[in-house]
């Protein structure tokens, strides 16, 4: 299945928006039902990558679990229907307010990133007269092999608990009468493609899983995050991302004990395809080597490209000219509100519909009003 564009229709909507094909979410959202299904896997959403209403919604209805990293996305899910028993929140800095809004709403697991937390989610959870559970997130120390700024379980990133503080850890889980082991959870990075990372984190959970049952411990549930990452170059080779492979792999290569339950994060694979964010240009201007094309959404819109240099393809709707190189460039005043360089586009005239692909995920969630521009609209393709 591909992104389908209704250029006519989409051509009469004031620019820049953010469309989502609805159809390709939903065969995403049953191919991930499917793969992980298999082998009993279960799926919780991370919310950061998009918390639009209608793709939470749309993702609830499929039966997801939801991973929220702070209060307000808790707070999200239970107003977009998940139920409390299918929300885990991670986070390294939780608030005392999110973590008892997590506690009134006994949300199924903390991802416990230290220490001091533990302690502190031990402290709110006895005066409610509760019992928190809890995972340990650890730092498996896997390179994710992606942009250094999307990397998070190497032992110098800020994430997660070290394997030498784990003794400590698990001495102070065992003194606290309000927290109750419940997993253990890994996260490596974002954007990763090369499954070998992904086969890194297996070995290493196996090896983890050793010195858990060393020390008479038995998580109930492993959590191994989330990173499959999406083909931004291709979008339409590959709209839909090799669930098959991903979940069979951990299938050849996690060893479960009896009774363990694996769980997932995705995110960024779920719903990174499903959307474009819609532009309209507003000049060409003559550059030096190449000229602009100057469209109406900028780095406020889309923030990934100036972020983290990320690619994001760019595709004229509206013209099937010869094609000449354009900067594609966004109205704001930063020289980083740069979308891409010297693409190649058909020739591209004021007025064209330009498309960037890929962008259902960081996308929107991430727009902001710096140059007090205005949030961008969504629209979507079965209410159009
Ligand atoms: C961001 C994040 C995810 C989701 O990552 P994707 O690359 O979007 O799949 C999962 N788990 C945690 C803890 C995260 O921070």
């Amino acid at each position: 299945m591909k992104f389908n564009f209704p250029v006519e229709t989409l051509t009469k909507i004031d620019t820049p928006f953010y469309y989502y094909d609805m159809e390709l979410l939903n065969a995403t959202l049953d191919a991930v039902a499917t793969e992980s299904g298999k082998y009993g896997y279960k799926v919780h959403y991370a919310v950061k990558a998009n918390a639009n209403d209608r793709i939470l919604t749309a993702i609830e209805s499929k039966g997801f679990g939801a991973d929220c990293v702070s209060g307000q996305e808790v707070q999200k899910a239970l107003d977009c229907g998940f139920a409390s028993k299918g929300i885990v929140f991670a986070g390294v800095g939780k608030s005392d307010w999110e973590i008892n809004l997590g506690l009134d709403n006994n949300i199924a697991c903390f991802n416990v990133e230290s220490i001091p937390e533990l302690e502190i989610i031990d402290e709110l959870a006895g005066k409610k007269g509760k019992v928190a559970k809890v995972a340990l997130r650890i730092n498996p120390n896997v390179n994710a092999n992606t942009h250094h700024y999307i990397t998070t379980g190497l032992n110098e990133n800020k994430f997660g608990i070290n394997q030498w503080d784990l003794e400590k850890v698990v001495n102070t889980l065992s003194e606290l009468k309000n927290v109750e082991l419940e997993g253990i959870h890994f996260h490596i990075g974002s954007q990763i493609t090369d499954l070998h990372s992904f086969k890194d984190l297996c070995l290493r959970v196996n090896e983890l899983q050793k010195w858990f049952v060393s020390h008479h411990i038995m998580p109930k549930v492993v959590n191994v995050g989330g990173g499959l990452g999406i083909n931004y170059e291709q979008p339409d080779e590959q709209s839909i991302p090799d669930f098959a492979s991903y979940f069979a792999l951990f299938n050849e290569l996690l060893e479960l004990m009896p009774g363990q339950e694996l769980h997932f994060e995705l995110g960024r694979s779920m719903v990174g395809q499903c959307a474009s964010l819609l532009s309209k240009v507003l000049y060409i201007k003559e550059g030096v080597q190449t000229n602009f094309a100057i469209v109406d959404a900028g780095m406020s819109d889309l923030i990934r490209p100036a972020l983290y240099q990320a690619y994001h393809k760019i595709e004229n709707l509206t013209s099937s000219l010869d094609e000449e190189k354009y900067d594609v460039v966004g109205p704001i005043c930063e020289s980083s509100d740069c979308f891409g360089k010297a693409v190649a586009l058909p020739k591209t005239k004021r007025g064209d519909l330009i498309a960037l692909r890929s962008a259902g995920a960081y996308g929107e969630v991430m727009a902001n009003q710096y140059n007090l521009r205005t949030l961008p609209k969504a629209y979507y393709s079965d209410s159009l």
